[in-house]
């Protein structure tokens, strides 16, 4: 029998700042208890004992171009999708193969979705998706919650807008999770309060997704939580533009970062909104000198008008012969980003209200 390295939690949690996490939070298996079983952790790894919970900060730099109103790609790449997708697996594995070569295995748990019997966004059940593979089995993929699995390793609140809340960063931070056979000394439930029900986020949500009045309640270890009711597919359309695509300044669909990163609302409520406020009322461990907003924030983009704005840097270019006459629909047609699609010999104009 091979004897293991004993490992602590303290161990664990220098190592993985050591590699690269924000936050670490630690939770017994145990906390699962209750679930429903398509979303309990046991399932996937019956024999874990521990399930720690990495946290990434999302720069709070990665929301200035969007702030600003001229810099797009950067929260939905460094802000989003690369931090779930490039950042978190890389200290995923690097700590999974510490563990392991300790003697502990462990599932190295990416917040990426594809193969799940519950949609990840709707959270329907996905009728005739998948099989149990043996009787009494939930149906694969089991989905868990990242949020949830945070808030059971300790490491903050579920805010009004459902996005995960912590005392460092608010919301600001994106996870990872390891489920592993190592007994490790869990961390306490968060007791504290961050969100004070400001409604801040719901009011200045782009596309209306987080209800004011109506919430929605689970108990996870005994603790009830609650936080105010989310439309996900008002959230869905709303994070690439809000209604009327009247936060995205693009004449059309914004290229994919990362195979989904299109975040180009910069999440205006539950992100930007939330995070101002506990910047101001003091709040948060991560301090700037500097404020994140300035001045007004830039007003609603109307694209039933002309795009026509800023003609001294046209000008510019047209002087120098290097414009090229840009028709959105078209490129809709030719590029991988939006299909494979011919291009139409018969383009129609794209109109961003309609189509
Ligand atoms: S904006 Fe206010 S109500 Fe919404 S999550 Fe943040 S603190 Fe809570």
């Amino acid at each position: 029998m091979f004897n293991r390295e004993s490992v602590t939690a303290a161990e664990v949690k220098a190592k993985a700042k050591e590699l690269g996490a924000d936050l670490v939070g630690i939770s017994p298996m145990s906390r699962f208890e209750g679930a429903p079983k398509q979303h309990d952790a046991r399932y996937i790894f019956p024999g874990a004992k521990s399930m720690i919970v990495l946290a990434f900060r999302i720069p709070r730099g990665s929301l200035r171009g969007i702030e600003e109103g001229t810099l797009f790609s950067n929260y939905p790449s460094m802000g989003y999708a690369a931090l779930n997708q490039v950042y978190g697996p890389m200290v995923l594995w690097n700590l999974t193969r510490w563990l392991e070569d300790k003697g502990y295995e462990t599932v190295p748990m990416l917040n990426a979705n594809g193969g799940e019997s519950v949609n990840t966004v709707t959270g329907k059940f996905r009728k005739g998706w998948s099989r149990p593979v043996r009787e009494g089995n939930p149906y694969p993929d089991v989905l868990v919650h990242f949020r949830l699995a945070a808030y059971m390793a300790g490491l903050g609140e579920i805010g009004w807008s459902k996005v995960f809340l912590t005392p460092e960063f608010g919301p600001r931070q994106r996870f990872v999770i390891l489920l592993t056979d190592a007994e490790l000394e869990p961390d306490p439930i968060f007791e504290g309060k961050i969100c004070d029900r400001c409604k801040l986020c719901a009011t200045h949500c782009s596309n209306h997704a987080i209800s004011k009045d109506e919430t929605v309640k689970v108990t996870i270890a005994g603790h009830e939580i609650e936080w105010g009711k989310l439309d996900e597919m008002a959230c869905e359309k709303g994070i690439q533009g809000g209604c009327n695509m009247k936060r995205n300044p693009f004449d059309g669909d914004y290229p994919r970062m990362y195979g989904y990163g299109r975040a180009v609302e910069g999440a205006y409520g539950c992100m930007r909104a939330c995070m101002i406020h506990l910047e101001e009322r003091d709040r948060l461990a991560n301090k700037f000198h500097n404020k994140f907003r300035t001045r007004k924030a830039w007003d609603d983009i109307d694209h039933s008008k002309p795009n026509e704005f800023s003609q001294d840097i046209v000008a510019d270019y047209e002087s120098r012969g290097m414009v090229e006459d840009f028709n959105v629909y078209e490129r809709y047609q030719e590029e991988d980003n939006y299909g494979t699609a011919k291009k139409d010999p018969n383009p129609k104009k794209y109109n961003p209200m309609i189509d």
